[in-house]
């Protein structure tokens, strides 16, 4: 089976390769473009080298965290900056990652459609990921497919997707596919000054490859200079023009303007025949983002805001949470410094310490480590009146919390620990419904996006603007045990969000007398975007604003 006959001969390809470094933010870089072309339909997609079928399995300490789209699936976190900038709902299988590759390969073989011949590494696993490509292309309509490859050149686990990138190019010609190639620019202690030699090793090992990129990204600590970018252009054989600055910035969101100020898009344009029809509309998202750059440089107040959770290795782990309080504060003209709180060492002090904060976040989690720790933190959030924001685990912890304090009920607990041994008599958070028996870990949880029923009158009715329903996104296997809902309700706890009424599970949960006190079962943060922050963590930033101003 070939691709060669699916181009639809209408889309782009955009592809962005990597180079010299791991981590120099391809995501962000691709989407920026993207954010760029939103006057077209553009539609992302990531190339990952690893064999699980998706990240779901991984956790996030490892790969920072995992994003859940709308559909249900569970993909790398580059889909939540695509989806922060391009205002698109992702779909799974715009995901691919060499598990997915080889598990299409294999069932083909198995079903016969290779016919006898020889399963080979070349064609066969390229086609399937050009197959996989031309598809998307088609069945999106998609004026533009923006490829992110992911790795460095040279990784053996991503030569396939370099392979096919290659064959695709020729297969679809020079004006319908542009390559970006991300590289580090460093500039060593001492000698103070840009060095290509990184780059043009990178840019040699993508000529080895067949692959001349047409536009060169160098990621550096200060803007290009003229010098190095006639080097670099030199020996990549590329007009200097196409040689730019990837200039570190305090806000990820400066990227795209800085781009289209180096002038990205007359670039693609030309290389890609587009006729350019004006620039992108970029006034808001440049006025929320020159908020942001004041804020950083002399804010006009900070905001304290604890999140406890257990993933504290990786800053990525909680990456969309970071961003969801970016867009809130840029919206409140405030700054906001999130200090993480590893709730497996949390003692009397640091439990005391609380109190110096202006809101608390208790994140998604899994098992019984940090778990107790984060049900400390809690309480007293809940006791003193610090606005407070529980989400999925952080929910189901309120949940336990105000049973244990609140409802006389010192056993209360969450099923979810039994399975580490821990006995659990009063499960006020128990399995959803079906997903008892599941010993499968791999796409196993409720997952995507749901409907969500505002309570009338309820605090988190007025927050979402009076909306009856809300549509949010959900990745868990437990749930508030229906049959302790009523025992919770008497003693004052509010469930001011549900599912449709045939299953009836509780999605949020609030604590009335308390100036924030909100818990969901779903992720606000996989949602929020600059441009519209996500209702829950805007109002408990407005929460937040106002303690710190009562306390000064
Ligand atoms: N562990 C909980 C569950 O599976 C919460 C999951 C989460 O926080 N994402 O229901």
């Amino acid at each position: 089976m070939s691709g060669d006959n699916c181009y639809n001969g209408k889309s782009k390809f955009i592809f962005i390769t990597g180079g010299v470094l791991s981590g120099l933010g391809k995501g962000v870089a691709a989407a920026s473009i993207g954010a760029l072309l939103s006057r077209f339909r553009v539609i992302p997609v990531k190339c990952d080298g690893y064999l699980n079928v998706d990240p779901g399995t991984m956790n996030p300490i490892e790969h920072g965290e995992v994003f859940v789209l709308d559909d249900g699936g569970e993909v790398d976190m580059d889909f939540g900056h695509y989806e922060r900038f391009l205002n698109i709902n992702g779909k799974s299988e715009w995901s691919l990652t060499m598990g997915k590759v080889f598990s299409t390969l294999i069932e083909r073989e198995r079903q016969g459609v290779y016919a006898g011949t020889t399963i080979q590494f070349l064609p066969h696993v390229a086609d399937v990921i050009k197959d996989h490509l031309f598809k998307i292309a088609s069945k999106e309509n998609a004026d533009v497919l923006l490829i992110e490859i992911g790795g460095t050149v040279g990784d053996l686990e991503n030569e396939f997707y370099i392979e096919a990138a290659r064959q695709l190019s020729h297969i679809v010609g020079q004006d319908n596919c542009i390559f970006a190639h991300l590289t580090y620019i460093p500039i060593p202690n001492g000698v103070r000054e840009q060095k290509s030699k990184p780059t043009q090793m990178s840019v040699r090992d993508l000529n080895e490859r067949g692959i001349y990129p047409d536009i060169i990204i160098g990621r550096c600590s200060e803007p290009l200079t003229t010098k190095i970018k006639d080097k670099i252009a030199l020996y990549g054989n590329i007009p200097s023009k196409n040689v730019i600055s990837g200039l570190d910035m305090k806000s990820i969101y400066e990227i795209p303007l800085s781009f289209q100020e180096e002038g990205i898009l007359d670039i693609l344009f030309k290389k890609l025949k587009i006729s350019s029809t004006g620039s992108p509309k970029m006034d808001e998202w440049k006025r929320l983002v020159d908020i942001c750059k004041k804020n950083y440089e002399s804010p006009r107040k900070t905001l304290n805001v604890a999140l406890c959770g257990k993933y504290t290795q990786l800053e990525d782990s909680y990456a969309s949470i970071r961003e969801a309080i970016i867009h809130a504060a840029a919206h409140l003209n405030v700054a906001c410094k999130l200090t993480i709180l590893d709730t497996e060492s949390m003692d009397e002090a640091s439990l005391a310490n609380l109190s110096s904060f202006d809101a608390i976040i208790v994140p998604g989690g899994f098992g019984s480590r940090g778990m107790e720790g984060k049900i400390s933190v809690i309480k007293v959030a809940r006791e003193n009146n610090i606005p407070f924001l529980g989400i999925c685990y952080g929910m189901q912890l309120s949940v336990v919390e105000y049973a244990r304090h609140k409802c006389g009920m010192p056993l209360a607990n969450t099923i979810e620990v039994e399975s580490d041994g821990i006995e659990v008599k009063e499960p006020v958070i128990a399995f959803l419904p079906g997903l008892e028996y599941v010993k499968v870990l791999g796409g196993t949880l409720r997952k995507g996006g749901y409907d969500v029923f505002l309570k009338k009158g309820s605090l988190v009715e007025k927050i979402y603007n009076g909306a009856s329903v809300i549509r949010e996104r959900f990745r868990h296997r437990y749930e508030v045990n229906p049959m302790y809902i009523s025992k919770l309700e008497e003693k004052g706890l509010i469930f001011s969000g549900y599912s449709a009424k045939e299953d009836n599970i509780m999605q949020m949960m609030e604590i009335p007398d308390h100036p924030f006190f909100v818990g969901c079962q779903f992720h606000p943060e996989l949602t929020s975007t600059l441009l519209k922050p996500s209702p829950l963590f805007h109002n408990l930033l407005k929460a937040a604003d106002k303690r710190s101003d009562e306390r000064s």
